[in-house]
Protein backbone atom coordinates (compact mmCIF):
# COMPACT_ATOMS: atom_id res chain seq x y z
CA UNK A 1 0.00 0.00 0.00
CA UNK A 2 1.40 3.25 -0.92
CA UNK A 3 1.97 6.22 1.79
CA UNK A 4 2.04 8.83 -0.36
CA UNK A 5 -0.52 11.31 -0.24
CA UNK A 6 -3.02 10.89 -3.73
CA UNK A 7 -3.00 14.12 -6.09
CA UNK A 8 -6.44 14.22 -5.72
CA UNK A 9 -8.03 15.80 -2.98
CA UNK A 10 -8.94 12.73 -0.12
CA UNK A 11 -12.35 12.26 2.07
CA UNK A 12 -11.44 13.65 5.31
CA UNK A 13 -14.78 12.88 7.01
CA UNK A 14 -13.03 12.49 10.35
CA UNK A 15 -15.57 11.98 13.44
CA UNK A 16 -15.64 14.67 15.86
CA UNK A 17 -14.15 13.37 19.21
CA UNK A 18 -15.29 13.66 22.49
CA UNK A 19 -12.68 15.61 23.72
CA UNK A 20 -12.77 18.48 20.91
CA UNK A 21 -16.08 19.48 22.57
CA UNK A 22 -16.28 23.06 23.25
CA UNK A 23 -17.31 22.54 26.32
CA UNK A 24 -14.05 21.15 27.02
CA UNK A 25 -11.79 24.06 26.60
CA UNK A 26 -7.87 23.68 27.78
CA UNK A 27 -4.27 23.32 26.90
CA UNK A 28 -5.43 20.88 24.42
CA UNK A 29 -6.89 22.82 22.07
CA UNK A 30 -4.11 25.52 22.93
CA UNK A 31 -1.62 22.76 20.97
CA UNK A 32 -4.07 22.25 18.03
CA UNK A 33 -3.99 25.71 17.47
CA UNK A 34 0.09 25.52 17.89
CA UNK A 35 -0.47 22.72 15.00
CA UNK A 36 -2.70 24.47 12.80
CA UNK A 37 -0.24 27.44 12.66
CA UNK A 38 2.47 24.96 11.13
CA UNK A 39 0.46 22.82 9.04
CA UNK A 40 1.04 25.46 5.77
CA UNK A 41 4.34 24.56 6.37
CA UNK A 42 4.63 20.81 5.62
CA UNK A 43 4.02 20.75 2.40
CA UNK A 44 2.87 16.99 1.24
CA UNK A 45 3.42 15.85 4.77
CA UNK A 46 0.26 17.65 5.95
CA UNK A 47 -1.38 14.42 4.15
CA UNK A 48 -0.81 13.28 7.84
CA UNK A 49 -1.10 15.94 10.20
CA UNK A 50 -4.42 14.82 11.41
CA UNK A 51 -2.54 11.66 13.45
CA UNK A 52 -0.75 14.91 15.45
CA UNK A 53 -4.36 16.09 16.81
CA UNK A 54 -5.16 12.67 18.11
CA UNK A 55 -3.56 11.05 20.88
CA UNK A 56 -2.94 7.19 19.80
CA UNK A 57 -3.84 5.78 23.15
CA UNK A 58 -5.42 7.34 25.99
CA UNK A 59 -6.13 5.72 29.61
CA UNK A 60 -8.20 6.19 32.37
CA UNK A 61 -7.90 4.84 35.93
CA UNK A 62 -9.41 5.07 39.26
CA UNK A 63 -6.59 4.64 41.83
CA UNK A 64 -8.24 3.56 45.37
CA UNK A 65 -5.88 3.81 48.43
CA UNK A 66 -6.27 3.97 52.15
CA UNK A 67 -5.82 6.79 53.96
CA UNK A 68 -3.75 6.67 57.16
CA UNK A 69 -7.43 6.79 59.06
CA UNK A 70 -8.12 3.95 57.61
CA UNK A 71 -10.72 4.87 55.15
CA UNK A 72 -10.55 4.51 51.29
CA UNK A 73 -10.22 7.61 49.07
CA UNK A 74 -10.17 7.30 45.26
CA UNK A 75 -8.75 9.36 42.79
CA UNK A 76 -8.37 9.93 38.94
CA UNK A 77 -5.01 9.17 36.83
CA UNK A 78 -4.49 9.18 33.18
CA UNK A 79 -1.95 7.83 31.22
CA UNK A 80 -1.43 9.21 27.54
CA UNK A 81 0.36 8.24 24.46
CA UNK A 82 0.24 10.67 21.99
CA UNK A 83 2.23 9.56 19.74
CA UNK A 84 4.91 6.22 18.59
CA UNK A 85 5.68 7.30 15.62
CA UNK A 86 9.90 7.58 16.20
CA UNK A 87 9.72 5.54 19.32
CA UNK A 88 8.36 4.80 22.83
CA UNK A 89 6.36 6.98 24.65
CA UNK A 90 8.35 9.55 27.03
CA UNK A 91 6.61 12.24 29.23
CA UNK A 92 6.21 12.57 33.18
CA UNK A 93 3.53 11.83 35.64
CA UNK A 94 1.94 15.04 37.44
CA UNK A 95 -0.17 14.63 40.80
CA UNK A 96 -1.78 18.21 41.14
CA UNK A 97 -5.43 19.23 42.18
CA UNK A 98 -6.44 20.64 38.58
CA UNK A 99 -4.65 17.92 36.42
CA UNK A 100 -7.55 17.12 33.33
CA UNK A 101 -7.56 14.57 30.63
CA UNK A 102 -7.06 17.99 28.35
CA UNK A 103 -4.45 18.90 29.81
CA UNK A 104 -2.33 15.57 29.89
CA UNK A 105 -3.55 15.09 26.52
CA UNK A 106 -1.53 18.70 25.86
CA UNK A 107 1.48 17.41 27.58
CA UNK A 108 1.50 14.34 26.17
CA UNK A 109 1.98 16.04 22.68
CA UNK A 110 4.60 18.63 23.68
CA UNK A 111 6.58 15.73 24.71
CA UNK A 112 5.81 14.12 20.94
CA UNK A 113 7.31 17.81 19.66
CA UNK A 114 9.78 18.55 22.06
CA UNK A 115 11.46 15.37 21.65
CA UNK A 116 11.14 15.15 17.80
CA UNK A 117 12.45 18.54 18.10
CA UNK A 118 15.27 18.06 19.78
CA UNK A 119 15.83 14.66 17.53
CA UNK A 120 15.46 12.21 20.72
CA UNK A 121 14.24 9.01 19.40
CA UNK A 122 10.99 9.09 21.34
CA UNK A 123 7.39 9.63 21.18
CA UNK A 124 4.82 11.51 23.19
CA UNK A 125 3.56 10.26 26.64
CA UNK A 126 2.25 11.91 29.96
CA UNK A 127 0.75 11.19 33.13
CA UNK A 128 -0.82 12.42 36.00
CA UNK A 129 -3.74 11.98 39.12
CA UNK A 130 -6.04 14.63 40.47
CA UNK A 131 -4.63 15.09 43.88
CA UNK A 132 -3.33 17.56 46.12
CA UNK A 133 -0.30 15.99 47.12
CA UNK A 134 0.21 18.58 49.98
CA UNK A 135 -2.88 17.09 52.03
CA UNK A 136 -1.45 13.72 52.05
CA UNK A 137 1.26 11.59 53.90
CA UNK A 138 4.42 9.80 52.43
CA UNK A 139 2.71 6.70 53.24
CA UNK A 140 -0.75 7.78 51.39
CA UNK A 141 1.40 9.30 48.36
CA UNK A 142 3.81 5.76 48.32
CA UNK A 143 -0.05 3.80 47.90
CA UNK A 144 -1.27 6.17 45.64
CA UNK A 145 1.73 5.73 43.46
CA UNK A 146 1.80 2.12 43.62
CA UNK A 147 -1.77 2.01 42.72
CA UNK A 148 -1.22 4.08 39.84
CA UNK A 149 1.99 2.50 38.24
CA UNK A 150 0.07 -0.65 38.48
CA UNK A 151 -3.17 0.67 36.94
CA UNK A 152 -0.98 2.32 34.10
CA UNK A 153 1.35 -0.71 34.15
CA UNK A 154 -0.44 -2.11 31.04
CA UNK A 155 0.91 0.02 28.95
CA UNK A 156 3.97 1.29 30.16
CA UNK A 157 7.88 -0.35 30.04
CA UNK A 158 10.75 0.32 29.29
CA UNK A 159 10.83 0.11 25.34
CA UNK A 160 6.84 0.91 25.12
CA UNK A 161 6.10 4.19 27.56
CA UNK A 162 8.70 5.28 29.52
CA UNK A 163 7.03 8.21 32.99
CA UNK A 164 9.65 10.71 34.66
CA UNK A 165 9.16 13.24 37.33
CA UNK A 166 6.71 16.24 36.58
CA UNK A 167 4.99 18.66 38.66
CA UNK A 168 4.67 17.37 42.32
CA UNK A 169 6.57 14.27 41.79
CA UNK A 170 10.37 13.19 42.46
CA UNK A 171 13.02 10.49 42.31
CA UNK A 172 11.29 9.32 45.05
CA UNK A 173 8.06 8.78 43.04
CA UNK A 174 10.32 7.34 40.31
CA UNK A 175 11.70 4.76 43.08
CA UNK A 176 8.31 3.52 44.11
CA UNK A 177 7.22 3.50 40.33
CA UNK A 178 10.57 1.69 39.19
CA UNK A 179 9.77 -0.96 42.00
CA UNK A 180 5.83 -1.27 41.69
CA UNK A 181 6.61 -2.12 38.26
CA UNK A 182 9.46 -4.30 38.97
CA UNK A 183 7.32 -6.47 40.83
CA UNK A 184 4.68 -7.03 38.83
CA UNK A 185 6.67 -8.31 35.72
CA UNK A 186 9.45 -10.37 38.35
CA UNK A 187 12.76 -8.61 37.67
CA UNK A 188 14.40 -5.28 38.54
CA UNK A 189 13.59 -3.25 35.23
CA UNK A 190 15.10 -0.11 35.75
CA UNK A 191 14.51 1.85 32.71
CA UNK A 192 10.90 2.21 32.99
CA UNK A 193 11.38 5.61 34.43
CA UNK A 194 13.65 8.40 34.47
CA UNK A 195 14.47 10.59 36.85
CA UNK A 196 15.39 8.10 39.65
CA UNK A 197 17.55 8.37 42.16
CA UNK A 198 21.48 7.46 41.19
CA UNK A 199 21.65 4.71 43.41
CA UNK A 200 18.74 2.93 41.38
CA UNK A 201 20.11 3.85 37.93
CA UNK A 202 19.26 7.49 37.81
CA UNK A 203 21.38 9.78 35.88
CA UNK A 204 23.68 11.84 37.48
CA UNK A 205 22.97 15.37 36.70
CA UNK A 206 19.06 14.04 35.82
CA UNK A 207 18.10 17.06 38.53
CA UNK A 208 19.53 20.18 37.55
CA UNK A 209 19.05 19.31 33.82
CA UNK A 210 15.51 21.06 32.81
CA UNK A 211 17.46 24.00 34.54
CA UNK A 212 20.54 23.48 32.84
CA UNK A 213 18.68 23.70 29.54
CA UNK A 214 16.67 26.51 30.29
CA UNK A 215 20.18 28.65 31.22
CA UNK A 216 21.75 27.24 27.74
CA UNK A 217 18.67 28.08 25.53
CA UNK A 218 18.28 31.63 27.21
CA UNK A 219 22.37 32.19 27.47
CA UNK A 220 22.14 31.13 23.25
CA UNK A 221 19.34 33.42 22.91
CA UNK A 222 21.24 36.44 24.79
CA UNK A 223 24.03 36.26 22.19
CA UNK A 224 21.82 36.42 18.64
CA UNK A 225 20.14 39.35 20.51
CA UNK A 226 23.88 40.77 21.10
CA UNK A 227 22.72 40.88 25.05
CA UNK A 228 25.53 40.48 27.83
CA UNK A 229 24.95 37.29 30.43
CA UNK A 230 27.19 39.42 32.71
CA UNK A 231 24.55 41.20 34.96
CA UNK A 232 21.37 40.41 33.16
CA UNK A 233 18.31 40.60 34.89
CA UNK A 234 16.08 37.46 35.16
CA UNK A 235 12.78 36.69 36.82
CA UNK A 236 11.19 33.47 37.57
CA UNK A 237 7.68 31.90 38.10
CA UNK A 238 8.19 28.35 39.68
CA UNK A 239 10.73 27.68 42.40
CA UNK A 240 10.85 23.92 42.23
CA UNK A 241 12.93 21.86 40.35
CA UNK A 242 13.26 23.74 37.30
CA UNK A 243 12.91 27.44 38.09
CA UNK A 244 15.36 26.63 41.30
CA UNK A 245 17.72 25.25 39.17
CA UNK A 246 17.55 27.93 36.24
CA UNK A 247 17.29 30.68 38.74
CA UNK A 248 20.79 29.07 40.67
CA UNK A 249 22.74 28.82 37.21
CA UNK A 250 21.94 32.06 35.55
CA UNK A 251 23.03 33.01 39.12
CA UNK A 252 25.91 31.68 39.19
CA UNK A 253 27.12 32.60 35.70
CA UNK A 254 26.98 36.64 36.49
CA UNK A 255 23.07 37.04 35.86
CA UNK A 256 21.28 39.02 38.58
CA UNK A 257 17.50 37.17 39.72
CA UNK A 258 15.83 40.01 40.63
CA UNK A 259 12.06 38.59 40.91
CA UNK A 260 10.97 34.87 42.39
CA UNK A 261 7.14 34.06 42.47
CA UNK A 262 5.60 30.29 43.47
CA UNK A 263 2.47 29.17 45.16
CA UNK A 264 3.76 31.08 48.36
CA UNK A 265 4.02 34.59 46.62
CA UNK A 266 6.34 37.03 44.66
CA UNK A 267 9.47 39.10 46.22
CA UNK A 268 11.48 41.60 43.94
CA UNK A 269 14.81 42.77 44.99
CA UNK A 270 16.74 45.45 41.80
CA UNK A 271 19.88 44.57 43.69
CA UNK A 272 19.76 40.56 43.04
CA UNK A 273 18.36 37.41 45.38
CA UNK A 274 20.64 34.77 46.35
CA UNK A 275 18.84 31.73 44.64
CA UNK A 276 20.57 29.57 47.31
CA UNK A 277 19.51 31.66 50.58
CA UNK A 278 16.00 31.89 48.86
CA UNK A 279 15.56 28.22 48.99
CA UNK A 280 17.33 28.16 52.15
CA UNK A 281 14.32 30.59 53.32
CA UNK A 282 11.79 28.57 51.55
CA UNK A 283 12.61 25.70 53.58
CA UNK A 284 12.86 27.16 56.71
CA UNK A 285 9.63 29.00 56.79
CA UNK A 286 7.34 27.65 54.16
CA UNK A 287 7.36 30.73 51.81
CA UNK A 288 9.71 32.88 49.93
CA UNK A 289 7.94 36.14 51.00
CA UNK A 290 9.91 37.30 54.30
CA UNK A 291 13.27 36.91 52.58
CA UNK A 292 15.82 39.58 53.99
CA UNK A 293 16.57 42.38 51.91
CA UNK A 294 13.15 41.52 49.39
CA UNK A 295 10.17 43.67 48.58
CA UNK A 296 6.74 41.45 48.59
CA UNK A 297 4.78 41.99 45.30
CA UNK A 298 1.28 41.55 44.91
CA UNK A 299 0.76 37.97 42.07
CA UNK A 300 -0.19 40.05 38.93
CA UNK A 301 2.93 42.41 39.49
CA UNK A 302 5.24 39.68 38.77
CA UNK A 303 4.03 40.03 35.08
CA UNK A 304 5.71 44.04 34.91
CA UNK A 305 8.69 43.42 36.84
CA UNK A 306 11.74 45.24 34.38
CA UNK A 307 13.98 42.40 33.62
CA UNK A 308 15.99 41.15 30.40
CA UNK A 309 15.23 37.58 30.61
CA UNK A 310 11.69 36.46 31.85
CA UNK A 311 11.48 32.65 32.86
CA UNK A 312 7.79 31.17 33.34
CA UNK A 313 8.74 27.54 35.41
CA UNK A 314 5.77 26.94 36.88
CA UNK A 315 2.44 25.66 34.91
CA UNK A 316 0.56 26.54 31.99
CA UNK A 317 -1.10 29.49 30.44
CA UNK A 318 0.84 31.79 32.74
CA UNK A 319 1.29 34.39 29.94
CA UNK A 320 -1.97 35.72 28.43
CA UNK A 321 -3.72 38.36 26.80
CA UNK A 322 -4.15 39.88 29.97
CA UNK A 323 -0.49 40.65 30.91
CA UNK A 324 1.64 39.68 27.66
CA UNK A 325 1.27 43.70 27.00
CA UNK A 326 2.87 44.47 30.10
CA UNK A 327 6.14 42.33 30.34
CA UNK A 328 9.32 44.02 29.93
CA UNK A 329 11.36 41.36 29.22
CA UNK A 330 13.86 41.55 25.76
CA UNK A 331 13.42 37.29 26.03
CA UNK A 332 11.05 34.88 27.47
CA UNK A 333 12.93 31.46 28.02
CA UNK A 334 9.98 28.77 28.75
CA UNK A 335 10.91 26.58 31.37
CA UNK A 336 6.91 25.30 32.27
CA UNK A 337 5.26 23.56 29.30
CA UNK A 338 2.48 25.32 27.92
CA UNK A 339 3.20 28.82 29.71
CA UNK A 340 2.16 31.49 26.74
CA UNK A 341 -1.19 31.58 24.96
CA UNK A 342 -1.18 31.77 20.96
CA UNK A 343 -2.81 35.22 21.48
CA UNK A 344 -0.13 35.93 24.19
CA UNK A 345 2.48 34.94 21.55
CA UNK A 346 1.26 37.10 19.00
CA UNK A 347 1.44 40.11 21.26
CA UNK A 348 4.70 39.01 22.52
CA UNK A 349 6.13 38.87 18.85
CA UNK A 350 4.25 42.31 18.04
CA UNK A 351 6.42 43.87 20.73
CA UNK A 352 9.97 42.38 19.84
CA UNK A 353 10.16 39.66 22.80
CA UNK A 354 11.41 36.64 21.58
CA UNK A 355 10.13 33.91 22.82
CA UNK A 356 12.08 30.33 23.45
CA UNK A 357 9.40 28.00 23.68
CA UNK A 358 9.13 24.94 25.68
CA UNK A 359 9.42 22.50 23.50
CA UNK A 360 12.85 23.48 23.12
CA UNK A 361 13.88 25.54 26.24
CA UNK A 362 12.69 22.95 28.91
CA UNK A 363 14.32 19.60 26.74
CA UNK A 364 17.08 19.50 28.87
CA UNK A 365 15.29 17.41 31.20
CA UNK A 366 14.12 15.21 28.63
CA UNK A 367 17.69 14.72 27.28
CA UNK A 368 19.02 13.36 30.47
CA UNK A 369 16.30 11.34 31.18
CA UNK A 370 17.47 9.72 27.47
CA UNK A 371 20.79 9.47 28.95
CA UNK A 372 19.56 7.82 31.73
CA UNK A 373 17.57 4.74 29.94
CA UNK A 374 20.59 4.86 27.64
CA UNK A 375 22.76 4.27 30.35
CA UNK A 376 20.19 1.83 32.42
CA UNK A 377 20.46 -0.25 29.24
CA UNK A 378 24.08 -0.58 28.77
CA UNK A 379 24.42 -0.88 33.03
CA UNK A 380 27.32 1.69 31.97
CA UNK A 381 27.11 4.83 33.51
CA UNK A 382 28.86 8.37 32.41
CA UNK A 383 30.34 10.78 34.39
CA UNK A 384 28.45 13.99 35.36
CA UNK A 385 30.62 16.02 32.97
CA UNK A 386 30.12 13.83 30.52
CA UNK A 387 26.64 14.04 30.88
CA UNK A 388 26.86 17.59 31.00
CA UNK A 389 28.94 17.85 28.05
CA UNK A 390 26.26 15.82 25.68
CA UNK A 391 23.28 18.14 27.08
CA UNK A 392 25.11 21.67 25.80
CA UNK A 393 26.25 19.95 22.93
CA UNK A 394 22.45 19.19 22.01
CA UNK A 395 20.44 21.71 23.33
CA UNK A 396 23.10 24.24 21.85
CA UNK A 397 23.11 22.69 17.95
CA UNK A 398 18.97 22.47 18.58
CA UNK A 399 19.03 25.82 19.55
CA UNK A 400 21.06 27.06 16.82
CA UNK A 401 19.38 24.80 14.16
CA UNK A 402 16.36 26.17 15.12
CA UNK A 403 17.49 30.10 14.86
CA UNK A 404 18.12 29.17 11.30
CA UNK A 405 14.82 27.22 10.18
CA UNK A 406 13.37 30.65 12.08
CA UNK A 407 15.67 33.10 10.64
CA UNK A 408 14.79 31.56 7.33
CA UNK A 409 10.91 31.55 7.37
CA UNK A 410 10.21 34.03 9.16
CA UNK A 411 8.43 32.28 11.85
CA UNK A 412 9.12 32.36 15.61
CA UNK A 413 11.09 30.06 17.22
CA UNK A 414 7.83 28.25 18.20
CA UNK A 415 6.82 28.00 15.02
CA UNK A 416 10.01 26.69 13.75
CA UNK A 417 10.29 24.16 16.38
CA UNK A 418 6.55 22.36 15.51
CA UNK A 419 8.03 22.90 11.69
CA UNK A 420 10.83 20.41 12.17
CA UNK A 421 9.35 18.44 14.84
CA UNK A 422 6.27 18.09 13.29
CA UNK A 423 7.56 16.81 9.73
CA UNK A 424 10.16 14.53 11.42
CA UNK A 425 7.16 12.78 13.28
CA UNK A 426 5.18 12.73 9.90
CA UNK A 427 8.01 11.81 8.05
CA UNK A 428 8.05 8.54 10.36
CA UNK A 429 4.61 8.28 10.09
CA UNK A 430 4.91 8.40 6.52
CA UNK A 431 7.35 5.98 5.85
CA UNK A 432 5.73 3.14 8.30
CA UNK A 433 2.54 3.71 6.84
CA UNK A 434 -0.40 2.50 8.17
CA UNK A 435 -1.08 -0.92 9.94
CA UNK A 436 -3.05 -2.78 8.62
P1 LIG B 1 7.80 21.58 40.85
O1 LIG B 1 6.63 20.95 41.47
O2 LIG B 1 9.15 21.17 41.31
O3 LIG B 1 7.70 23.17 41.02
C1 LIG B 1 6.58 23.90 40.61
C2 LIG B 1 6.76 25.32 41.09
O4 LIG B 1 5.68 26.12 40.60
C3 LIG B 1 6.73 25.46 42.62
O5 LIG B 1 7.74 26.39 43.01
C4 LIG B 1 5.36 26.02 42.90
O6 LIG B 1 5.31 26.81 44.09
C5 LIG B 1 5.15 26.89 41.68
N1 LIG B 1 3.74 27.18 41.41
C6 LIG B 1 2.70 26.32 41.38
N2 LIG B 1 1.56 26.98 41.14
C7 LIG B 1 1.90 28.28 41.00
C8 LIG B 1 1.16 29.45 40.74
N3 LIG B 1 -0.17 29.41 40.55
N4 LIG B 1 1.83 30.63 40.65
C9 LIG B 1 3.16 30.68 40.84
N5 LIG B 1 3.91 29.60 41.09
C10 LIG B 1 3.28 28.41 41.17
O7 LIG B 1 7.63 21.38 39.28
P2 LIG B 1 8.76 21.39 38.15
O8 LIG B 1 9.23 20.00 37.95
O9 LIG B 1 9.73 22.48 38.45
O10 LIG B 1 7.89 21.78 36.87
C11 LIG B 1 7.57 23.13 36.57
C12 LIG B 1 7.17 23.21 35.11
O11 LIG B 1 8.24 22.75 34.31
C13 LIG B 1 5.96 22.38 34.70
O12 LIG B 1 5.26 23.05 33.66
C14 LIG B 1 6.60 21.12 34.15
O13 LIG B 1 5.74 20.45 33.24
C15 LIG B 1 7.78 21.73 33.45
N6 LIG B 1 8.87 20.79 33.20
C16 LIG B 1 9.48 20.10 34.20
C17 LIG B 1 10.54 19.26 33.91
C18 LIG B 1 11.30 18.54 34.97
O14 LIG B 1 12.33 17.91 34.66
N7 LIG B 1 10.90 18.61 36.23
C19 LIG B 1 10.96 19.08 32.58
C20 LIG B 1 10.32 19.81 31.58
C21 LIG B 1 9.29 20.66 31.90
Amino acid sequence: MTTLPPDSMPRTLHSVPSYLDKSNLGPWEIYLEQVDRVTPYLGKLSYWAETLKRPKRILIVDVPIHLDDGTVAHFEGYRVQHNTSRGPAKGGVRFHQDVTLSEVMALSAWMTIKNAAVNLPYGGGKGGVRIDPRNYSQGELERLTRRYTTEIGLVIGPDKDIPAPDVNTNPQTMAWMMDTYSMNVGRTATGVVTGKPVQLGGSLGRADATGRGVFVAGAQALIKLGMPLEGAKVAVQGFGNVGYAAARIFHDHGARVIAIQDVSGTIFSAGGLDPYAVQAHLQATGSVTGFVGSDTLKGAEFWQVPCDILIPAALEKQITADNADQIQARVVVEGANGPTTPAADDILRGRGVTVVPDVLANAGGVTVSYFEWVQDFSSFFWTEDEINARLDRIMGEAFNSLWDVAERHGVTLRTAAYIVACTRVLEARALRGLYP
